[in-house]
């Protein structure tokens, strides 16, 4: 049986002290969470510590936003897995569009980040999504078929079912335009269908697929309602207390 997972992608926003401000209001308003949900927070790298510490006494998680594949050493500007790991996160944000879009990540970086994600056991979160363009040509189911596949290249049977796919069309992704229920729920269906031909059904019925898109709490219920929808990642609305611990509710 799938736990729904509630994540928050803070992006480039909250240094420790709004960190702090954020994570405080979180707390007032969820500090336990239903044993049916996994929450989890994942604030920009110089906010990690802070945010491990701050929720130590919660049941709420911490992951971080990206990693490299190497393991140290000259990588001006990086974090390895094993700083990650060692600075008490859980989860690791993988492929971001936003990465994909401005960073050259690639699908050979997001396999190679992914493999080190779970050497040092970071569940990655990997994100896959088509453009509006690729929607309106009709490509984005094969678009994404391709992501995932690639995402998922040598990763074996036992380390998949520590793996989360992450949905997000990029046309929905802080445009304030949300994928309908149904175009989510048909896109996670084939996602599953994927993972089902690569591994076996068995596996891919365990694995989370979260959506992520302008996920908000006027949508959630809908989107969360969908049979193969298992979560979010949230963007803009894991920045207000409020709304993030609304969707949480919902998802309970
Ligand atoms: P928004 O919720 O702001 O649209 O962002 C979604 C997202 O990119 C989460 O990773």
């Amino acid at each position: 049986m799938r736990r729904f997972l509630i994540a928050g992608n803070w992006k480039m926003n909250c240094g420790p002290y709004d960190a702090a401000e954020l994570l405080e209001g979180l707390k007032e308003k969820k500090a336990e969470v239903d044993e049916n949900v996994d929450v989890l927070v994942c604030p920009p790298f110089v906010s990690i510590g802070m945010a491990v510490n701050y929720l130590h006494d919660t049941d709420i998680q911490v992951g971080a936003q990206n990693l490299h594949f190497e393991e140290n050493g000259a990588y001006t500007g990086e974090v390895s897995g094993s700083m990650i790991a060692e600075s008490g996160c859980n989860y690791v944000i993988i492929g971001h569009s936003e990465r994909r879009q401005y960073f050259g990540e690639t699908d050979t970086t997001v396999n190679k980040r992914s493999h080190k994600a779970l050497e040092h056991k970071l569940a990655p979160i990997i994100c896959v999504g088509e453009s509006l363009d690729q929607r309106k040509s009709g490509e984005h189911y094969d678009l994404v078929k391709n992501q995932v596949t690639a995402a998922l290249f040598d990763i074996s049977k036992e380390d998949i079912l520590d793996v989360v796919i992450a949905y997000e069309p990029i046309w929905a992704i802080g445009t304030g335009e949300t994928a309908s229920p149904e175009q989510a729920q048909e896109m996670h269906e084939h996602i599953r269908k994927v993972i089902g031909g690569l591994y076996s059904e068995d596996t891919a019925d365990r694995i989370n697929i979260l959506y992520g898109g302008s996920m908000k709490p006027a949508n959630a219920k809908e989107l969360l309602s969908q049979p193969d929808v298992d979560g979010g990642l949230i963007g803009g609305a894991s920045l207000d207390a409020e709304s993030f611990s609304e969707i949480i509710t919902i998802a309970e």
